[in-house]
């Protein structure tokens, strides 16, 4: 079992390159993820000169771990974002999610960037049969509000979205879409890198001063000055950037892939290809690989220990759970990454004391990074505000954190126990 990411046998990861500092440029971006890349892109279409700084190499966080599951919507429900914000800004709110899809598959068809990008839809499975209900209630306020469906799937007929009795029916959202996430962000440094954006690997950024009109941005490598600063590093933000740690719980999640599966065997158990998901709080989130041979399956592997083998077995007895015949089956591969949460759950599009924040992705940034990062550059090119529902709440810390979460082992409790009962 290899513990390193399945998607860096189609994509590895850049060589790292020793590249020239400039002195001055017109924006600095801090993260080379899907945020960071995106906004370096827009800016250096628009015009201006780009450096981004990764302190490893772009591609390093969860923008070449991820499951590969792009989809725009948000942690909660239309249903709960209705009885939570009210009716209007909930589906402008859930619109933008919609919007972000969209925009997400154009950007793909027009870069023609080759990363498997297919909308096969999501299954979301019920734990629980209450849990039925709450998904088909929901379906029913997003098919009222919106033209879309929401396809309800009894016990009965599971067996045609998965080869599986775990779960008590659940629904399928068909708009949803699996790429591969290596592929994606090879593609999109490569647009980058063609527009003219510099990215600097192993180059950290450890401080910055705002002064005057702009930015003096450290690194080992030496002081750069930028008019202005986008920062992008979500879940591996560190204590060199104290005000934005402060913000974020940084969580890990991981992946195991099993080894090459009887074609007849994919078939039975994945047979639309759809990605899934299912409804505890400590979720799985799960897929047949790109080119269908195996099963990509993560969450949450718990902290009792970091080595790779015990995260792996713990994953693997959850995908025996839902498919009894794997009993015997190998790992390929186990891997993870950490993702980010601000504390009220909602994704960022921060404007800070000048610094241009674009963050805090919940563990759903395949498409929401990426929109978030052009939005961010297109804040910058416009010099005003851009619209956006998901991330325009204020970004707050809370007493007593300072970036160590003591509080994730209660709440993990928490929802485990709820989940067992
Ligand atoms: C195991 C796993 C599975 C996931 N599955 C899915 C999924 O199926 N669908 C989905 O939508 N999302 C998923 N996600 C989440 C998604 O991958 C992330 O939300 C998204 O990639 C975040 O992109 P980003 O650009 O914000 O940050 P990242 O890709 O994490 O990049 C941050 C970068 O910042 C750099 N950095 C940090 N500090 C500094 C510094 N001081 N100076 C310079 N560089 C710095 C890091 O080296 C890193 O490269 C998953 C995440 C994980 C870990």
């Amino acid at each position: 079992m290899k513990v390193e990411p399945y998607w860096w046998e189609a994509s590895p990861p850049p060589e790292p390159a020793e590249t020239a500092l400039k002195e001055r440029c017109d924006v600095a971006v801090v993260g080379g993820g899907y945020a960071g890349l995106h906004a370096a892109l827009e800016l250096a279409r628009a015009g201006r000169s780009v450096q981004v700084f990764d302190k490893e190499y772009p591609g390093y966080g969860c923008s070449m771990r991820n499951g590969g599951i792009a989809s725009g919507t948000t942690k909660m429900k239309l249903s709960e974002l209705i009885a939570t914000l009210g009716l209007e800004r909930a589906k402008r709110l859930y619109q933008e999610g919609i919007d972000a899809e969209n925009w997400f598959e154009r950007f793909l068809g027009e870069e023609k960037i080759d990363c498997d990008y297919l909308r096969s839809g999501r299954f979301v499975g019920a734990c629980r049969p209450s849990h039925l209900d709450a998904l088909r209630r929901d379906g029913d306020a997003v098919s009222k509000h919106f033209d879309k469906d929401v396809t309800p799937v009894s016990k009965a007929e599971q067996h045609s979205e998965i080869g599986s009795d775990y779960y008590h029916g659940g629904v399928v959202t068909p708009e949803v879409a699996g790429l591969h996430p290596g592929l994606y962000h090879t593609g999109l440094l490569e647009r980058a890198l063609a527009a003219g954006v510099e990215v600097h690997s192993g180059c950290a950024v450890t401080g910055y001063r705002r002064d005057g009109d702009g930015f003096d941005i450290e690194t080992p490598r030496g002081q750069v000055r930028a008019t202005e600063l986008v920062i992008a590093t979500n879940g591996y933000t560190g204590a060199e950037l104290p005000w934005l740690r402060r913000r974020l719980v940084s969580v890990a999640s991981q992946i195991i892939t099993t080894e090459p599966l009887p074609r007849e065997v994919m078939d039975r158990l994945m047979p639309k290809k759809r990605m899934l998901v299912e409804t505890r709080n400590m979720f799985h989130y799960y897929r047949p690989s790109p080119d269908n041979s195996r099963i990509v399956f993560g969450g949450r592997a718990g902290a009792s220990s970091n080595r790779a083998e015990v995260k792996a077995e713990a994953l693997r007895r959850n995908l025996v759970a839902i498919f009894p015949e794997l009993d015997t089956t190998a790992l390929s591969h186990v891997w993870w990454g950490y993702v980010a949460f601000p504390f009220d759950f909602a994704p960022k599009l921060a404007h800070v004391d000048g610094v241009h924040y674009a963050t805090g992705f919940c563990g759903s940034g395949v498409v929401w990074a990426s929109w978030f990062g052009n939005l961010a550059a297109r804040r910058i090119i416009s010099e005003s505000a851009v619209s956006t529902q998901l991330g325009a709440d204020p970004f707050e810390s809370r007493p007593l954190y300072w970036a160590r979460p003591w509080f994730l082992p209660f709440i993990i409790g928490w929802y485990r126990f709820r989940d067992a009962f």
